[in-house]
């Protein structure tokens, strides 16, 4: 992209006034020349897909092969009731296109597998993790690392959440943390649990873009909402981990 299609107009500067205080115009620009992949649509990507969208981040690609079901509706705030039934990618992009139409949408609607990995990752300069299962996290985990692609993790489960972020080769890696998968199940939860968690998702992704504060690598984020506690635990790499071990 040239130079002159990343600078901000002026209405994108009013846009975004609240924040250029902030981040600056060269934050705000920053996220404008930035391509996200946000690997799911649902309980977690809604708030991670909404406010990386009204961030004013130039690029998002969404990929997500549900379709919307009535017992989405308590959490997955991008699909409303007349959404049920229709692709979760469809009705995610109907929505980030009403929100804020600088932002330049892709969708896939697949399954990521071994096949299409790739494919889906693409050009993405940064990866986000709003999946529902280890085995998918674990791959996009590899990939990531593959390629050199920082890779912002959440999970959500009932009134529990946790963050981390991966900058690959240099802080620890999902399975560096979490070596087993937990049982795949059909988990129980609120709303405004994946909301406090990609909430944390996203404030990750612009310290990161931005160069601001500390990032949550090397450091795991438990949030006990019952509770009300945030704990952060500090992890390290496996140097053995079979994931991140290899090559560097
Ligand atoms: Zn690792």
């Amino acid at each position: 992209m040239s130079e002159v299609m990343n600078m901000l107009t002026k209405e994108e500067l009013n846009r975004y006034r609240r924040q250029i205080s902030l981040l600056g115009e060269e934050g705000q620009e920053k996220l404008k020349r930035t391509k996200i992949l946000i690997a799911g649509a649902g309980g977690l990507g809604s708030p991670v897909v909404t406010y990386l969208a009204l961030a004013g981040i130039g690029r998002i690609a969404i990929a997500d092969d549900d379709v919307v079901e009535v017992s989405n509706l308590n959490r997955q705030i991008l699909h409303w009731s007349a959404d049920v039934g229709r692709k979760k990618t469809v009705s995610a992009e109907e929505k980030v296109r009403a929100m804020n139409s600088y932002v330049e949408l892709e969708t896939v609607s697949c399954k990521i597998d071994e096949t299409n990995v790739n494919d889906v990752v693409g050009d993405a300069d940064l990866i986000v993790d709003a999946l529902d299962n280890f085995s998918t996290r674990y791959l996009l985990n590899r990939v990531a690392i593959a390629h050199n692609i920082p890779f912002f993790h959440g999970a959500v489960r009932g009134f529990y959440g946790q963050v981390m972020t991966i900058i690959p080769h240099q802080t620890a890696c999902i399975r560096c943390v979490f070596p087993d998968s937990p049982p795949a199940e059909i988990f129980p939860i609120i709303g405004a649990t994946p909301g406090v968690i990609g909430s944390i998702q996203v404030t990750e992704v612009i310290k990161y873009i931005t160069g601001q504060g500390e990032l949550l690598t090397d450091r795991l984020l438990l949030w006990d909402g019952l509770a009300g506690v945030t704990k952060v635990i500090l992890v390290k790499r496996n140097p053995s981990c079979e994931d991140c071990s290899h090559g560097k």
